[in-house]
């Protein structure tokens, strides 16, 4: 029996030290180890990738230091639309979720389009009303608020930016979505992701999180990807999808094809952000061309391992 690996990202970017506390600092390390034990244990236990790559995802979107779930950032009407994307590289089968309001748990709502409904992606109130039908949790207006993210946004409509991250200024950015990979002792890969997009976002703007082939892709053959940074870039590159095509059509490791697509491609384009991969037998890739990202992972079994910007 082979052995299982699992990494987490709660988001790229930059963040200035000096507007972070120590105390915030270790709120941020605890969040990302208790994610990161509760997909371990589930993997450990022998169970499924998948189901390790959802509960380690709700974690993080419970927390709401995170922009998902519950921490997620503020659109320009002062409300919260969550995008969400889950595969499984056993089959190929996928599940996702745009622009959803007042869901507490949007992954898990990727999860019952992927297993329960005819289709790959649902929006809106659509959306909204299937999640109704499969007695998924809603939450109020005031579970998501939070006094940070609404002064953020008053910063960014002063300013008049739609601003990609949740930090203040923008050198001082971040981008805190959240998102998991995993290779289960079985020999199966999935990949998830879940965002709240960004702060003083207007006109339903969808980024790459719940675009399977962009923010999430997973294929037992080649890969399993979940990717966070500026969506529009993470868009038009097809991230997630071009690193497994790499691996597939030109026999590239996942270490060389994440380098050539996050380190190269991406960053010649303007796109800053990283993502986290793991490979078919389970090694484990955690590039980003920003100045940091919040990540933790355990690899082929071995020590817990968790770092922040
Ligand atoms: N990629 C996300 C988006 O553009 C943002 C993030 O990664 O934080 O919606």
């Amino acid at each position: 029996m082979s052995t299982f690996s699992i990494a987490l990202h709660g988001g790229a970017g930059t963040i200035l030290r000096s507007s972070v506390t120590e105390e915030k600092e270790k709120a941020y390390h605890s969040a990302l180890m208790a994610a990161l034990t509760v997909g371990e244990t589930i993997l450990k236990d022998g169970g499924t990738a998948i189901d390790a790559v959802l509960q380690t995802i709700v974690s993080l979107e419970d927390c709401p230091l995170f922009n998902a779930g519950k921490g997620s950032v503020f659109t320009a009407d002062g409300l919260h639309e969550m995008d969400a994307s889950v595969m499984r590289g056993e089959d190929l089968n996928a599940g996702a979720v745009a622009g959803i309001q007042l869901l507490k748990n949007p992954i898990l709502l990727a999860k019952e389009i992927m297993e329960n409904s005819d289709h790959v992606m649902l929006s809106g109130k659509g959306a909204e009303e299937f999640a109704k039908q499969r007695q998924l949790a809603f939450e109020t207006e005031e579970y998501f608020f939070d006094e940070y993210r609404f002064q953020q946004l008053r910063e960014a409509i002063h300013e008049g930016r739609v601003q990609l991250d949740h930090s203040t200024s923008t050198e001082n950015k971040k981008f805190g979505t959240v998102g998991a990979v995993a290779k289960d002792i079985h020999g199966n890969l999935a990949a998830g992701t879940s965002t709240g997009g960004m702060t003083n976002k207007k006109f339903n703007r969808i980024g790459d999180s719940p675009v399977i082939g962009s923010g999430t892709y997973a294929n037992n053959a080649t890969c399993a990807v979940s990717c966070t940074g500026h969506g529009e870039y993470f868009l038009r590159a097809v991230v997630a999808y071009d690193i497994s095509c790499l691996m597939e059509y030109k026999g590239l490791t996942l270490q060389d094809a994440c380098n050539v697509v996050v380190m190269d491609k991406l960053v010649k384009m303007g796109g800053e952000g990283g993502l986290i991969a793991t490979d078919a037998v389970g090694n484990l890739c955690l590039p980003f061309n920003s100045d940091g990202m919040y990540r933790g992972w355990v690899e082929k079994g071995t020590e817990k391992k968790s770092c922040y910007l």
